[in-house]
């Protein structure tokens, strides 16, 4: 079996696991009771709190604990536009967003909020110039990936932060779900950003929003005061404690499986280039985790099918969209409706090795002679 979809989900750490299950056995109690078990099970949440904060260079109030980035996202959108719907209605974003945040835009403009989309330049990065013509007085958030789930394009944040900052009503959201443990990331400037474990070795069903001091959100999920009155429910503590392993983990040696990988990208693109029916859609500025092709003619679905029969598991888009529709990320970057709907993602880790990647050629050849000749 070769599996080269770590973008949707990656394997949990066996070391996470344990986290997880000790934390739940130690502490029985809910970190908000009085009592002393309480008290512990609150002392053990607040030191993976701010081991969290250190290791992403924020404050410790700054985390709020959510289900996964799929809330998180919805919460820091909709919470900005519900809150600082007094100072505006008009909202920015890209077509390179994972569904939870374009999902949430539309969810918004149905409620009338005034929504656009900046351009993507032909290197995927957001057009800077276009965002100075969208950017108004009544603006009051900018959300944009820090890297998309499909071509894996690393955005300049930095620039496009200082130029919402001369915005002051306006807020600036950062999905950072593909970026974490894949490469440094720098949040300073950013208003609220999203991210989730399950993408680095992590568990499923937790994630994190980082909202900074600051920052107002109205909550999504009303109730007690839990770690945080933006997000109520019993504080999370094993997954607190378990996330806080897989980051500290993910964040080990980053250089060195960034090395590694660069290699394995380098392997992939050098080799796929050379069939005549394939376009390699991610750009200079996509990060070598994830690589996006197109084999032109061939729907990427029936291309995936075939893989599978050779047990090798790659995926076509985010597993979060609709199968068989155009990738809107890379229609959005190529303005290439044919490309965009035969679209294949690869996306590898630090432990994947030159072996699978050379199996992984080997299906795609098999495969290739089958289906675009
Ligand atoms: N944003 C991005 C960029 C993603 O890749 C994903 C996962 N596919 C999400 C958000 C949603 O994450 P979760 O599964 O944790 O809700």
């Amino acid at each position: 079996m070769i599996y080269l979809d770590y973008a949707a989900n990656t394997p949990v750490d066996e070391a996470v696991l344990n986290t997880f299950v000790e934390t739940s056995t130690n502490y029985i109690a809910n970190p908000n009771s009085s009592h002393r078990l309480g008290r512990q099970a609150k002392e053990e949440l607040d030191l993976a709190t701010e081991h969290i904060a250190k290791l992403v260079n924020v404050k410790p109030s700054e985390i709020i604990y959510t289900s996964g980035a799929t809330e998180s996202n919805n919460l820091a959108i909709k919470g900005i536009a519900n809150e600082y719907r007094k100072n505006g209605k008009h909202i920015i974003t890209t077509f390179l967003e994972h569904s939870s945040v374009t999902g949430a835009f539309t969810a918004l403009q149905n409620d009338g909020y005034e929504v656009d989309f900046v351009d993507i330049s032909r290197d995927g990065h957001v057009d800077l110039d276009h965002l100075k013509e969208l950017l108004r007085t009544d603006t009051i958030l900018v959300s944009i990936c820090y890297v998309d789930s499909e071509i894996g394009i690393m955005q300049d944040v930095e620039k496009i932060a200082n130029l919402i900052a001369n915005y002051p009503n306006c807020y600036f959201h950062v999905d950072a779900t593909q970026a974490i443990g894949k490469i440094p990331v720098c949040f300073d400037n950013i208003d609220l950003i999203t991210f989730s474990p399950h993408k680095f070795y992590g568990l499923n069903g937790c994630g994190i929003l980082i909202r900074k001091e600051n920052v107002l959100i109205q909550p999504l999920i009303h109730g007690g005061i839990s770690t945080t009155t933006f997000r109520s429910g019993t504080p999370m503590l094993a997954f607190a404690t378990s996330t806080d392993k897989a980051l500290t983990l993910a964040l080990d040696d980053l250089d060195n499986k960034y090395k590694h990988v660069k290699q394995l990208n380098d392997k992939l693109r050098t080799s796929l280039s050379k069939y005549p029916k394939v376009s390699i859609n991610s750009t200079n500025n996509s990060i070598p985790y994830i690589l996006n092709i197109s084999v032109k003619g061939v729907r990427g679905e029936l291309f995936q099918d075939e893989l599978e029969k050779l047990d090798i598991f790659i995926s076509t888009k985010s597993a979060c969209c609709h199968t068989n529709t155009a990738s809107k990320p890379v229609y959005a970057l190529t303005k290439d409706r044919k490309l965009a709907m035969s679209t294949l993602r690869i996306s590898v880790n630090h432990m994947t090795t030159m072996e699978d990647i050379e199996g992984f050629l080997l299906g795609f050849d098999d495969c290739y002679k089958n289906l675009a000749k």
